[in-house]
C-alpha cells in the first residue's frame, strides 16, 4: 500500500477547472428551450466525528475536564450534532468513560460503534472481528444518542483482502450496521501524540503554534478531500471529518470550526452527512484502508496524490518539531507511516534545539 501510495504521489495532481470554463461560456437563449429553474450551487458541507471514546490521558486535562470543555466549545460554536465513536472495552472506573459518553449524548450528539477492543482487522479473523463488534453493540444499543453506524479501527476495512472485507461488511449489514466512512483525515491523533510526548519530555510547547498547526492541518485535510471527492463523484457531497476525542480537540475545536467557516464550510449534523447516498457503498474496492474518496479513487485508477500529505507521519512530525517545539530535525526520522493512535509515536530525541541566530540578525 505504501509503495503504491508513493508511486501515486510522484504522479502529481491534474485538476481541470471545468466549472471556471463553464462560467465564461456565452449565455444565449436557445430557441424552443424550456426555461430551467435556477439551482443554487451547493457549498462545502462537513460534519465532525470524534473517535476512540473514551480516549486516554492527554497533555492538558483530566478525562472529565476534556469532555466538559469539548461539549462547551461545540455548543459555543453552534455545532448542533457531532458523532462520537465508542470503544466500550476501554471504559473503566479511572476514565469516567460511561459518564463521558452519556454527557456527549445529553448534549445532543450521537454515538456510534468503533468496536469493543479497537482491534485492527489485519490482526484478527473476520469472525473474531465481528464478535468484537457484537460485544460493543451489547453495550451501546439502546443507549441515548445511539446510531447503528460502525467505524473501522484505523479505518482499515481489510485493505486489499477482498474476501475478508466482504465477510465483515456483509456481517455488519446483517446486524443492521452501516459503515461509517470518513472522507477527511488530517491525522489529528498524531498532533495529540506529539503534544503528549513533548509534555512528558518537559519540552516547551508553543501553544499558539500548536493551535495554528492543528487548525491549519484539519482545514487543509478537508479541502484536499473536497477536491478529491469532486473528482471521483462529480459533485460535492457533505464530508465527514475524522477527529479523535483528544485534549487538542477540547482546546482548539472552536478555533477549528471558526476557521472552517472562514474557509467556506458549513457545519452540518452527522445525520445529515450520512443521509447522502455516497456513504452507502455496497460494492467491492481494490483497497479500503483510508478515506472514502481515496478508496473510490483507487477503484477508478486515478493518478495523483490520493491522500493528504500530512498523513505521512514523518512529514507531520517534522512540522510539529519545527513549528510547535521550535526544533530542527537533526536526522531523517525512522518512523514508519502509522495510521493509528494507539501505536508509539516518534522519539523526540531525534530533534535538537534550533540554533540561535547570530547577533544582529532579526528572527
Ligand atoms: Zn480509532
Amino acid at each position: 500500500m505504501n509503495l503504491l501510495r508513493q508511486a501515486m504521489l510522484v504522479g502529481g495532481i491534474v485538476l481541470v477547472a471545468l466549472p471556471l470554463a463553464w462560467a465564461f461560456l456565452p449565455r444565449g437563449t436557445v430557441p424552443g428551450a424550456v426555461a430551467q429553474p435556477v439551482v443554487a450551487p451547493v457549498g462545502k458541507r462537513i460534519a465532525l466525528s470524534f473517535d476512540d471514546v473514551p480516549r486516554g490521558p492527554g497533555a492538558f486535562y483530566t478525562p472529565s475536564e476534556r469532555t466538559a470543555r469539548l461539549i462547551a466549545a461545540l455548543r459555543a460554536s453552534g455545532v448542533e450534532q457531532a458523532a462520537f465513536f465508542a470503544n466500550p472495552g476501554r471504559i473503566g472506573a479511572s476514565n469516567d468513560g460511561a459518564a463521558r459518553l452519556a454527557a456527549y449524548a445529553a448534549a445532543g450528539h450521537v454515538v456510534g460503534d468503533h468496536s469493543f477492543a479497537h482491534r485492527d482487522l489485519r490482526a484478527v479473523s473476520a469472525q473474531a472481528f465481528l464478535a468484537d463488534v457484537d460485544r460493543a453493540e451489547v453495550w451501546l444499543k439502546g443507549k441515548p444518542g445511539y446510531r447503528p453506524w460502525f467505524r473501522f479501527p484505523g479505518l482499515n476495512q481489510g485493505g486489499r483482502d477482498h474476501a475478508k472485507r466482504r465477510a465483515v461488511v456483509d456481517g455488519l449489514a446483517a446486524r443492521g450496521l452501516s459503515v461509517a466512512w470518513v472522507t477527511a483525515d488530517g491525522s489529528d491523533w498524531n498532533i495529540e501524540g506529539q503534544t503528549i510526548a513533548a509534555r512528558r519530555a518537559g519540552q516547551a510547547i508553543d501553544e499558539a503554534a500548536l493551535r495554528d498547526l492543528y487548525v491549519e492541518t484539519m482545514v487543509q485535510s478537508a479541502d484536499f478531500s473536497d477536491a478529491l471527492l469532486r473528482r471521483v463523484t462529480g459533485r460535492s457531497p457533505p464530508q465527514m471529518l475524522l477527529l479523535h476525542e483528544t485534549d487538542v480537540a477540547a482546546r482548539y475545536i472552536g478555533d477549528l470550526v471558526a476557521a472552517l467557516r472562514r474557509d467556506g464550510w458549513t457545519i452540518v449534523t452527522a445525520d445529515a452527512a450520512y443521509a447522502d447516498p455516497v456513504y452507502r457503498q455496497s460494492g467491492d474496492f481494490d483497497s479500503a484502508n483510508g478515506t472514502l474518496p481515496e478508496a473510490i479513487a483507487w477503484q477508478q485508477r486515478l493518478p495523483g496524490p490520493l491522500y493528504y500529505a500530512r498523513n505521512d507521519k514523518p512529514v507531520a512530525d517534522r512540522l510539529f518539531a519545527e513549528r510547535v517545539l521550535h526544533r530542527t530535525p537533526v536526522a531523517a526520522l525512522r518512523c514508519q507511516v502509522k495510521r493509528h493512535p494507539w501505536r508509539r509515536v516518534c522519539s523526540q530525541a531525534a530533534f535538537a534545539p534550533r540554533r540561535p541566530l547570530p547577533l544582529g540578525i532579526a528572527a
